[in-house]
């Protein structure tokens, strides 16, 4: 039996035992993984800095800071999300007990993509603990140090056969997939993306695609340029571009262009200094691969600002591209990395016309004072999520969806929507053992009056507010049982 095969049925033997699902062991081991961050810091903080050049203090801001917010919630809220969810009834369930149970789904496989390999791996993990699953990790192989930290720490704080770490690359990866899940949730590009759903269908497991895409960021002529270039800047160069909801180009009309350019420039000397490479808040490109990648994207685009580089240590300054053209090889996948191409465009119109030629992205910006510039690009487009006036800040609002649409994934998670999203929510109905000439209406003979019954208990919509409503009701049960049982037979 393959390591890999072996951490699956152990999970699963776990979570047969019951022990997973048991709310206070979801909290212990919750509060467990939320000791892990906070004491083991400094080897998380070694690993990111070797990994992507991340300062200590940067992997706390934009990744194990979020994960504490969640585990916080996640323990505060727990009970809620948990408890059965009463819902609306109509004339025919009024006596009933209706509501949604949530359940655990069993054994969850997450896949985790190594650009914020902490955030995007153990963020569903705090879910899949919260709704009551075991979970196999498979944190991602491409950020060698952070993945070795998880495997050593993970088993020391919690429960190493509810939720294994099993570590390697596209072999051990595919020979996961080939076992059997409840949920796989998947974090990473759109070709492994296809993988993932391929192996998921062999066994009807239902899949979360967390994946990426062009985002763009449409910046109104008549905005404050200079304030929206400074959170674009922070939004683009943000671990040197290798964010999944980096604002990916730019499209303005082509008399702010110069300005825009002027303003990203000087907003990237105030950020990282005139020398971003010696700056400790600026990052470095994963692997060489990445790094030609990224390279070869510039070859067909004037570079307005940057372009500087360095093979050896994997960096590229923050660059700026001019003039850029739709066909241009930069616009022709998502970027990730430190470019930001701006595509001069001829308005609002043009923009949106723009955006709908092209693959749904995972987020869309758009910088205006005007709410009907916002209102419209709403409507008139589809992302995954969208932020106005600002850069990447919705993917820490728990109480916001977050997930692709189209080409940039399906599903969502953060906040309860992780909780909601590998659990079962279970319909239930529980009807009493009498009342059963309300009944009549739906057995044989099926008879026309019987149908106008049905069409009144089913149709009828009546607002009268809730004391009205349940005054009604009363007398209409009242009414409905006498008349049913003994007119309607
Ligand atoms: P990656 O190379 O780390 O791959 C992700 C995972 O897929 C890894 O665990 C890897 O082992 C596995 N994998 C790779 N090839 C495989 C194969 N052939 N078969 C099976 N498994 C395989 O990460 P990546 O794909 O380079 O990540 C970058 C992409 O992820 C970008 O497109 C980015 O936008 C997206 N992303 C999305 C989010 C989000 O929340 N939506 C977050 C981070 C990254």
């Amino acid at each position: 039996m393959s390591r890999e095969q072996l951490a699956v049925e152990r999970a699963r033997k776990a979570f047969l035992t019951g022990r997973s699902t048991v709310l206070e062991n979801r909290i212990r081991q919750l509060k467990n993984l939320k000791r892990l961050l906070v004491e083991r810091q400094q080897e998380i903080a070694e690993a990111s800095k070797k990994d992507l050049n991340r300062s200590e203090v940067g992997i706390q801001l934009y990744e194990t800071l979020t994960l504490e917010v969640e585990i916080n919630l996640a323990i505060k809220k727990l009970k809620e999300w948990a408890a059965p969810r009463p819902v609306a009834k109509n004339l025919l369930t009024m006596a009933d007990t209706v509501y949604i149970k949530p359940q655990p789904l069993g054994v969850v496989l997450i896949i985790g993509a190594w650009n914020y390999p902490w955030a995007v791996t153990i963020q569903p993990l705090i879910g899949a603990i919260a709704s009551g699953n075991a979970a196999v990790v498979k944190p991602s192989e491409v950020c060698v140090h952070s993945a070795k930290v998880m495997e050593e720490l993970l088993p020391l704080y919690i429960d190493k056969e509810l939720y294994p770490v099993v570590t390697g690359g596209v072999p051990e990866t595919q020979e996961l997939l080939r076992q059997r899940f409840d949920h796989i949730f998947y974090t990473g590009n759109c070709t492994v993306g296809r993988i993932i759903m391929e192996a998921a269908a062999k066994h009807l497991t239902p899949v979360t695609l967390e994946l990426g895409g062009k985002s763009p960021c449409y910046i109104d002529k008549n905005c404050d340029i200079s304030m929206a270039c400074r959170r674009i800047t922070w939004g683009k160069y943000s671990n040197c571009g290798q964010t999944c909801i980096a604002p990916d180009y730019i499209l303005c009309e082509p008399s702010i262009q110069d300005r825009v350019i002027q303003e990203v420039q000087k907003s990237i000397k105030e950020l990282y200094t005139e020398n971003p490479k010696g700056c400790p808040d600026y990052g470095r490109i994963i692997n060489q691969r990445h790094f030609r990648r990224i390279m070869a994207m510039t070859e067909d685009s004037a570079i307005a600002v940057g372009g500087e580089n360095d093979e050896s240590d994997c960096y590229i300054a923050p660059t700026i591209l001019r003039d850029v053209k739709a066909e241009s090889k930069v616009m022709q996948e998502e970027i990730f990395g430190p470019l930001l191409p701006v595509v001069p465009i001829g308005g609002l119109g043009d923009a949106i016309h723009f955006i709908n030629q092209r693959e749904k992205p995972l987020a869309l910006y758009i910088f205006s004072h005007d709410n009907k510039v916002i209102q419209r690009l709403i409507d008139e487009t589809s992302s995954g999520g969208v932020l106005a006036n600002d850069c990447l800040v919705h993917f820490s609002v728990s109480s916001l969806p977050f997930g692709g649409v189209g080409n940039s994934g399906m599903g969502c998670y953060h906040g309860k929507f992780t909780f909601d999203q590998l659990s079962h929510l279970r319909g239930c109905l529980i009807k009493k053992l009498n009342m059963e000439g309300s009944n009549s209406m739906r057995y044989p003979p099926h008879t026309h009056k019987r149908l106008g019954w049905a069409r009144f208990f089913l149709l009828s919509d009546l607002d009268l507010g809730w004391l009205g409503r349940l005054a009604f009701i009363a007398a209409l049960v009242a009414v409905a049982a006498v008349v049913l049982q003994n007119y309607m037979a």
